[in-house]
């Protein structure tokens, strides 16, 4: 296994770690039923994308 040669201080990994931060996913709005949904995925409420019914919708009520 690799082996680290030098000790990183403390702040060095921490540096490192500040990008870590997560960021919420930007829902965007299906243009056939407008409810939210991921961009480039298929609508998991109708099924719909691209203007064609792809998967079978989900009978909510
Ligand atoms: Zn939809």
């Amino acid at each position: 296994m690799a082996h680290p040669k030098r000790r990183h201080s403390k702040a060095r990994g921490r540096k490192r770690r500040t990008h870590w931060t997560i960021t919420a996913p930007n829902v965007g709005e299906c243009p056939h039923c407008h409810s939210p949904r991921l961009p480039h995925h298929v609508c998991p409420s109708c099924g719909y994308y691209k203007g064609r019914q792809l998967l079978e919708a989900k009978e909510v009520s």
